[in-house]
């Protein structure tokens, strides 16, 4: 059962971020992660404000001058299916496809989907671990088969959201509006890592909303896409993921941006990998070694050693789909 709250429809973008400083306010697009969390009691609220009706939070649209808005309503089936989005940007495009299940992609929106909660079972049941104020992370020693093997340190989840890893790969801004007025902040510096602050995974103020996320215009020559690697063909969250945005010249990488997902606590960058692949032409042995070096300085956990081998894989197969 879902506790006693009061439900507001914001008429507009103000009256939402009016409505959100309250104490015990939060914040309702989609509601699939949302409602999950307060019926399961992993957080309360007092007040559940709808963005809903703000329609200028929708559509995708081309920027004059190049680049694409996408407004943070925008459902992850409209950007999956967005001819644009899967020509220009297909990491973005294929990892909205690949999130979830139908019916989710179709309520599920962009702004919730980065800004859903972990899906730790520690933090999803009945436990008061590091996130929710506790001591310990009940995974460090425990179940931690889906947990983090990069950048876990006082908790070891890992981000659940597929679009996030293709957002900084493709260098993605996210437009936020608040109390204190407008902020544009680069997809890569919206993650917090646990050993920053352990009990939030955003940068997000209270009353706070993404309005909109800004793509820049696609470089000439760039190749990528979202490798998912799950333990179903569907409506499962990612073991492992790559995202990736290569630019080329003929055959050589000019320019290269590899995010992994379902191994850290935020989308993980390789930079090494990226070196590694700039000013080389991109064969077989070339993509060998970046796979190898994207999984150097993993540091598993008890159960979780097989996310080295599987990650090698997804990125070799990631990026033999560039070539
Ligand atoms: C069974 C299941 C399987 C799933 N599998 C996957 C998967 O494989 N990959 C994947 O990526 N996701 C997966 N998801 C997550 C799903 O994609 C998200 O629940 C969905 O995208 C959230 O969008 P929403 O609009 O429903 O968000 P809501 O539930 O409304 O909100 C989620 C959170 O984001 C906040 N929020 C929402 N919009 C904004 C905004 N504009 N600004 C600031 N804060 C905001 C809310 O306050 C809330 O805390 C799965 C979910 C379920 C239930």
């Amino acid at each position: 059962m879902i506790p006693d709250y009061a439900y507001v429809r914001a008429a507009s973008l103000e009256d939402a971020i009016r409505h959100l400083t309250a104490t015990g306010a939060c914040l309702h697009a989609g509601g699939t992660d949302l409602l999950c969390c307060l019926r399961d009691g992993i957080f309360s609220a007092s007040k559940v404000v709808s963005i809903s009706s703000l329609s200028s939070l929708r559509g995708i649209s081309p920027v004059a001058g190049g680049g694409m808005r996408i407004g943070a309503l925008t459902t992850l089936a409209e950007i999956a299916r967005h001819p644009m989005l899967q020509k220009e940007y297909p990491a973005l495009a294929q990892a909205a496809a690949s999130a979830a299940s139908p019916q989710l992609r179709n309520q599920g929106t962009i702004g919730g989907n980065l800004c859903q909660r972990p899906r730790c079972w520690y933090f999803r049941g009945d436990f008061k671990c590091a996130r929710k104020g506790g001591d310990l992370c009940f995974a460090a020693e425990g179940e931690n088969q889906r947990h983090c093997i990069f950048g876990g340190e006082i908790c070891f989840m890992v981000h659940p959201s597929d679009t996030a890893p293709a957002l900084v790969a493709l260098e993605g801004v996210l437009k936020i509006t608040g109390p204190k007025g407008q902020r544009n902040v680069a997809a890569e510096k919206f993650f917090v890592l646990p050993s920053k602050d352990v009990t939030r995974e955003n940068i997000l103020d209270s009353g706070e909303i993404i309005t909109e996320i800004l793509l820049p215009p696609p470089l000439a020559g760039s190749r990528g896409g979202y490798f998912k690697v799950r333990s179903r063909g569907a409506w499962d969250f990612a073991l492992t993921g790559v995202a990736s945005a290569l630019q080329f010249d003929g055959n050589t990488v000019r320019r290269a941006r590899l995010v992994l997902s379902g191994v850290a606590p935020i989308p993980w960058r390789v930079p090494a990998a990226e070196r590694e692949l700039t000013g080389q032409k991109l064969d077989a042995a070339l993509i060998s070694k970046v796979s190898s070096t994207s999984v150097s300085g993993a540091e598993p956990l008890s159960q979780n050693g097989y996310k080295i081998a599987m990650l090698r894989g997804a990125v070799e197969s990631a990026l033999s789909q560039l070539v």
